[in-house]
């Protein structure tokens, strides 16, 4: 099942998206660009929770 992050809904005023078919990949996706772009280290547990299906 594929899944979409938006890093807006974070609480971060920035457009960057995620979508991966895989769970792990979507986590490892969202956690590299948080770290980079703001400093932030988001557990795979705050990644799933921005994580809608589409
Ligand atoms: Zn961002």
């Amino acid at each position: 099942m594929t899944k979409h992050v938006n890093c807006r809904d974070a609480g971060f005023d920035c457009s960057f998206e995620a979508e991966a078919d895989d769970d792990d990949e979507l986590v490892h996706e969202v956690q590299e660009h948080a770290k980079k772009a703001h400093d932030a280290d988001f557990t795979r547990e705050d990644v799933m929770g921005l994580a809608v299906s589409v």
